[in-house]
């Protein structure tokens, strides 16, 4: 479904991402893992169309993408949850859902916000409050169903986990496990390198740019390597 190949970024003189490539299959979870800087946010902006490749191509669905615009990548059925979710403040939680269904011109989009309510029962509750009062957890929600009301075939997620407590990080996990079940492949970056690996079927582990291991969820929870590097020993 998503194919990178020989990805390269640069800001300014700095290489964030040096010829990776990568692979997402359709109905799966690939996990990006890897420490702070180590590109993953990079990446996953460039798959949206927000930075520009310096080398290599991205092809989603037999289709080259690393020139389009960020419009026209989600028009093609791609959306990103973004780090720190960024959900529209001054704007109420039904609003922001709105936000993530401008491209959509198509009568079904009733039905799709009662998904996002029985996913999300707790947005139900609050449709009328300022996105910006959500606590960090309801905030990520906000923004899983924002992206979701685009009704993308890839759905991005960068840091699901970060800043939320053990018990929300839990129910993010599951309600994404879910999305894949109802049919939205998902590529999930993560420092939580144990929750994304558990719930993957493939993972990447990337080091200072670059592609450093990869195989099944399984797997990489099982490698020394991540053990000894993302798993605390
Ligand atoms: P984190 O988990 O901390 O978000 P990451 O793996 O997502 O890390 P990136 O945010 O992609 O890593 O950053 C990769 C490298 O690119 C880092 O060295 C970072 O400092 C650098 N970088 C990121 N954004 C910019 C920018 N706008 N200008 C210059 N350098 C940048």
């Amino acid at each position: 479904m998503l194919k990178i190949e020989n990805l390269s970024v640069h800001y300014g003189m700095i290489q964030a991402v040096k010829d990776v490539s990568f692979e997402v299959k359709e109905g799966e979870i690939v996990s990006l893992i890897g420490a702070n800087g180590a590109g993953k946010t990079t990446i996953l902006r460039t798959i949206s169309g927000l930075n520009h490749p310096s080398k290599g191509t991205i092809t989603f669905e037999g289709t080259q993408i690393q020139k389009k615009a960020p419009r026209k990548i989600v028009a093609q059925g791609i959306s990103q949850v973004p780090e720190g979710r960024h959900v529209f403040s001054g704007l109420t939680v039904l609003e922001n859902l709105e936000m993530g269904a401008y491209l959509r011109k198509d009568s079904e989009m009733q039905k799709d916000y009662e998904h996002i309510y029985e996913k999300f029962p707790i947005l139900k509750e609050r449709l009328n409050q300022d996105a910006s009062t959500l606590s960090g957890g309801e905030q990520q929600m906000l923004a899983m169903g924002r992206a979701l009301m685009s009704k993308p075939r890839l759905l991005l997620l960068d840091e699901p986990s970060m800043g939320l407590a053990p018990i929300f990080i839990q129910e993010i996990f599951n309600i994404i496990q879910e999305i894949q079940k109802q049919g939205t492949t998902v590529l999930l970056i993560e420092q939580n390198a144990k929750m994304a690996l558990s719930i993957a079927d493939r993972g990447y582990v990337l080091e200072t740019g670059k592609v450093v291991l990869s195989g099944t969820g399984q797997e990489l929870l099982e490698s020394e390597e991540v053990k000894k590097a993302y798993l605390g020993g």
